[in-house]
């Protein structure tokens, strides 16, 4: 089998065939020779071929078989490439990246279907990450720059921009790739930071402040903290107001820095639960 097999629309398979968008790819990923670079979905090679004459070490994560053992045949001279056959939402990202003082860039195309999920694989390596550059559908894009209170503002806007400064580079139409997508892909870059945008005490706590925050978009905020597990043991009326954040509002409208203050608060307010939990054990265990 050869890497001009029929494309796989299970797989996402969008190829780029357009040399202007390919080099302005390359550009933008700004890779500087000798640095380290994972590229997702490689694909029939549009960009690893420039990745592959930068870079220090190439890692591809192909899922498609044929397409894997394609690149390996490509690559067999070329001890700096590693092809690795699976998919990426299966994959050990963090073994896969070991944490050295040279970060990891990464560049790709990503496969529209699991773009998303990809996305917050990628969330949980950040301090691994040099930068990242990714091509994403366009609406997925947007939700990602979105400002607060629009209806593109979401989960990932708010959990990625913790750890990422994302800028829009540049639009790719339909045109540039075989076959082409029914919609808009736009480029964009992740630059990791070095501390989160905000303090937001335990991330897990964070992640389901936010996560339960957007839930029900029509229903208010209230109702929707109510949803989540922590509510259990706390008192969504006392947090809201000890935050000073008006319950009737819906999640979409808060900032970044509001959901951190609401995280601080339960972070706190579950430790000193728990401790309390733990202590009363502790007591009926000696007694
Ligand atoms: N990078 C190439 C390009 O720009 O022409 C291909 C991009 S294409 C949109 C997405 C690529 O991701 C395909 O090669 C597809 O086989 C691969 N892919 C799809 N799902 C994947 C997964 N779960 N893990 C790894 N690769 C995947």
């Amino acid at each position: 089998m050869s890497a001009t097999r029929r494309p796989l629309k299970s797989l996402g398979q969008n190829f780029l065939v357009d040399g202007n968008i390919i080099n302005r790819i390359i550009q933008t990923a700004d890779i500087k020779t000798g640095q380290a670079v994972l590229e997702i979905g490689p694909g029939r090679g549009a960009l690893t071929t420039h990745l592959a004459e930068r870079s220090g070490r190439l890692l591809l994560i192909e899922f498609d078989h044929a397409l894997a053992a394609w690149h390996r045949v490509q690559y067999q001279q070329k001890p700096h490439v590693t092809v690795i056959d699976a998919d990426v939402l299966k994959v050990d990202l963090e073994a896969l990246l070991p944490e050295t003082p040279q970060k990891w860039n990464v560049v790709a195309n990503l496969p529209y279907n699991i773009s998303t999920e990809v996305l917050f694989r990628l969330y949980h390596v950040h301090e691994r990450l040099a930068r990242m550059t990714l091509m994403l559908q366009k609406e997925v894009g947007d939700r990602l720059v979105a400002p607060p209170d629009c209806s593109a503002y979401g989960v990932t806007t708010v959990l990625l921009g913790l750890w990422f400064d994302i800028s829009r580079a540049f639009v790719v139409h339909p045109d540039s790739f075989h076959p082409s997508p029914k919609i808009d892909s736009v480029i964009l870059n992740f630059i990791p930071r070095t501390e989160a945008r905000a303090e937001v005490g335990d991330e897990e706590v964070f992640r389901a402040v936010v996560k339960s925050s957007f839930s029900m978009r029509r229903k208010t905020l209230y109702n929707c903290l109510k949803s989540a597990e922590f509510a259990k043991e706390i008192d969504c009326s006392e947090l809201l107001e000890a935050c000073s954040i008006e319950g009737r509002r819906r999640g979409e409208t808060l900032s970044l820095e509001e959901f951190s203050v609401l995280s601080r608060w339960v972070t706190e307010k579950l430790r000193v639960i728990h401790r309390k939990a733990n202590t009363a054990e502790e007591y009926c265990h000696d007694t």
